[in-house]
């Protein structure tokens, strides 16, 4: 293993890998550095989550040459269904209004992490460091040094924290971050069903917690699939988890309707806590701050990933224009263009979550007053579409522009 690099990427989950490709891609040495071992983040009950990628953020998997070979396991979301409790008013969103091809497409993590991790084995500027915990970090001489658990120490020109929202990186430059714990827990699976879904994500929300149903591609056998995150109040999940298949899958049931035929239960089931956390500022000597460790949010609107690769395409591009990886000036222009982006998600999410959380009669009929306008206002239709692409606000040209 080398001991010294341009660029030392801590943390190697779907941020971390994503943003150590694109900077070898431009021919620095990189590192990234994670405490899990490859086959232990690729086994299949690692992370059964998938993700909504907006379209945004296919252009920068796409700049990665990682979308090309995700497109026959992505299945595309071309309209998204709005309810609320147990209101007759809903809200519909169809990409053919915006004439986009889709608002995003839905991932399974295990496949975006595979793809990543052979992607990067490609690189000849690329060193994997894994299963080995980051215990320390120092500057001195114009570098970063990092210490392993094992006590061996790289350099770097730049550290870059993509190590989670417990970030390690975040804590060693001294960085405070807002936090909040939810109280709640987001239940994952897949589900089968009788009825295409044609596309469609359904987002309920209920005072209990949003309860959303994500296309997802059919199985072999033809199938129809769909990918559920449901979130109940932590002290419920456990019960969830616990509970018998028949017993789940009547719950899934009762909260589809009829919407998706007669459903069951395809494969296992888990539960994430939810929380929300935001640094303050992003950048130290030397070292620099994205994803999560910078913010994480709620699930509600499926935007952590495609908020953090926001903030990859904008580093990278950033990066480009210097010779010093740590060029301070560089990474205070990479703060500059997220800081807000990032603040503005992290808030619209936790509103959102606490709007819909309420059960108040007052509260309720303003809920459905706004999904009422919203749904009868051609322009605020169009924001909220452009919102869930990924394509709205001040974005890095990765996003904007296809590949
Ligand atoms: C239920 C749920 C559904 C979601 N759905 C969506 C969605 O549809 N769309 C979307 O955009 N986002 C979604 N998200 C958010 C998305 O999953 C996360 O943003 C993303 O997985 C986090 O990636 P990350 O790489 O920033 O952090 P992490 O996945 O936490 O990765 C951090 C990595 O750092 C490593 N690490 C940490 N500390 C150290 C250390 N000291 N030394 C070495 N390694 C270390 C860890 O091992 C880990 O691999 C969802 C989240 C949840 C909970």
């Amino acid at each position: 293993m080398k001991q010294s690099y341009d660029i030392a990427v801590i943390g190697g989950g779907l941020a971390g890998m994503t943003q150590a490709l694109l900077l070898a891609q431009r021919g620095w040495a990189v590192a990234c550095i994670d405490r899990e071992r490859p086959e232990t983040q690729t086994h299949e009950n690692y992370d059964i989550r998938t993700t909504a990628i907006s379209w945004g953020s296919r252009n920068v998997l796409t700049h990665a040459g990682i979308w090309q070979n995700l497109t026959d396991k992505a299945e595309a979301i071309r309209h998204i269904l709005i309810k609320d409790e147990d209101s007759p008013i809903t809200l519909d969103f169809f990409a053919d209004d915006i004439d986009a091809e889709a608002f995003g497409w839905i991932v399974d993590n295990r496949d975006l992490r595979l793809a990543l991790i052979n992607a990067l084995a490609e690189e000849q500027a690329f060193t994997h460091i894994t299963g080995a915990d980051v215990t320390n970090i120092s500057n001195h001489d114009d570098r970063v040094s990092i210490t392993l658990h094992n006590d061996t120490v790289i350099t770097a020109s730049l550290a870059i924290g993509a190590d989670g929202r417990k970030s390690f990186t975040r804590e060693a430059m001294g960085i405070g971050s807002w936090e909040k714990d939810y109280h709640q827990s987001a239940i994952v699976c897949l589900i089968d069903h009788d009825k295409p879904h044609n596309g469609m994500a359904l987002e309920h929300f209920r005072h209990q917690g949003p309860f959303a149903v994500l296309p997802f591609t059919d199985t072999e056998s033809d199938r129809h699939r769909s990918a559920v995150v449901w979130t109940v109040a932590r002290d419920e999940a456990e019960q969830w988890l616990q509970c018998s298949d028949e017993s789940f899958t009547a719950a899934l049931q009762a909260r589809c309707g009829d919407l998706y035929g007669s459903v069951t239960l395809a494969g296992g089931r888990a539960a994430w806590p939810l929380s929300v956390n935001k640094a303050y500022h992003y950048i130290g000597e030397r070292t620099v701050l994205v994803a999560e460790a910078a913010h994480g949010m709620h699930p509600i609107a499926g935007q952590g990933l495609n908020m953090s690769l926001r903030d990859i395409a904008a580093l990278t591009e950033v990066l480009e224009t210097v010779k010093d990886p740590g060029d301070a000036e560089a990474l205070k222009r990479y703060q500059s263009m997220r800081i807000a982006d990032n603040l503005g998600m992290v808030i619209a999410t936790d509103w959102l979550n606490t709007l819909f959380g309420f059960d108040f009669a007052g509260i309720r009929a303003a809920r459905r007053f706004g999904l009422h306008a919203v749904a009868r206002l051609p322009f605020a239709k169009k924001f909220f579409m452009k919102q869930a692409m990924g394509a709205a606000g001040n974005l890095p040209r990765m996003i904007r522009e296809a590949a």
